[in-house]
């Protein structure tokens, strides 16, 4: 839960401006009181003196969190105002899963498919993402800033302008890790799948060192998608694991060749003929990449050859 509180303490206590303009700190379960009936944040600091705060946030957000419990805060200043974030916790039964889902994000589009243990798809569905309209957003930002080159930082209508663009690139990614987060959750309920994503850990410093801004884009993007979906999962009592990511779209799913583009998404292997749309080959090679770390112990039968997923060699796919 995320509250934000604004504090009259520090004006009415002396009434001086606090000289750190940023600081975050934690806060352990002994030093506040929490009283979500009454939403009020009760922070317990020197000489036994207290700061009250009332929490900012919707009842709904307070309902949520009932049943739940607290074992720490974080607060954070910023300027004058103090931001609360109040963690909760609570233990999930893990449901058992019957099929397998994987996720698949490049910059145009996020790809999620529902496999059988045996292979079988049984679920294809693609989901346009918002990179490009992010990515416009980001160009502005960079025109006024070269623009500008030496002034921006102190012009304020320039500074303000900034922001806003920033601040639209980080609601429109929150509203689609949203949207899809919730989608792929009833999708996930449904089919009691196990989640698989990508582990993004080793990736990251490899895009990082490459200029490619596309790329860095993309992968900030799949973090926060992960992020809301790991969530959603997890409430649900469903699993999420991660594997590694690397040549998912490149490498061909049935005999391990390098693919072949040829053209329009669609990826073809010159040594068995398999021909399929990229983003959909990625999906397979997840689930195979799961498959091969084994389930907890469990070895499960590896799908014959013959066996792919239905959906590969469909090549033309809505979009
Ligand atoms: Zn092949």
């Amino acid at each position: 839960m995320y509250a934000k509180a604004v504090v009259r303490a520090t004006k009415q206590s002396g009434g001086k401006k606090p000289v750190l303009r940023r600081l975050t700190a934690r806060i352990d379960r002994y030093d506040y009181r929490l009283d979500l009936e009454s939403r009020m944040l009760i922070l317990k600091i020197h000489n036994g003196r207290e700061v009250k705060l009332r929490l900012l946030t919707s009842t709904e957000r307070v309902e949520k969190f009932r049943g739940w419990s607290n074992y720490e805060i974080a607060v954070k200043i910023v300027e004058d105002e103090v931001y609360v974030s109040v963690y909760f916790r609570r233990a999930v039964k893990p449901r058992r899963t019957r099929t397998v889902m994987t996720i698949d994000v490049n910059f145009d589009n996020a790809t999620l498919a529902v496999f059988a243990l045996s292979g079988e798809l049984l679920k294809l569905k693609r989901f346009k993402t918002p990179l490009r309209k992010i990515l416009t957003h980001r160009i502005w930002i960079e025109r006024i800033q070269r623009r500008y080159s030496r002034s921006w930082r102190f012009i304020r209508g320039i500074r303000r302008a900034i922001r806003r663009h920033g601040e639209r690139i980080r609601s429109i990614a929150w509203d689609y890790a949203h949207k899809i987060g919730d989608k792929i959750a009833e999708l996930v309920a449904e089919h009691s799948s196990t989640i698989v994503l990508e582990n993004l850990s080793n990736l990251r410093s490899n895009v990082n060192r490459s200029n490619s801004f596309n790329k860095k884009l993309s992968l900030w993007f799949y973090r926060r998608i992960q992020f809301t979906i790991s969530y959603e999962a997890l409430e649900r009592g469903l699993l999420v694991r991660y594997v590694n990511p690397g040549k998912t779209s490149s490498t061909c799913p049935r005999c391990g060749s390098r693919l072949e583009d040829s053209g329009s998404r669609v990826l073809r292997c010159g040594r068995c003929g398999l021909a399929g749309d990229r983003d959909v080959i990625a999906c397979v090679n997840l689930f195979y990449r799961y498959l091969r770390c084994g389930v907890l112990g469990v070895t499960l039968n590896a799908p014959k050859p013959d066996e792919n997923p239905s959906g590969m060699r469909r090549k033309e796919m809505r979009r």
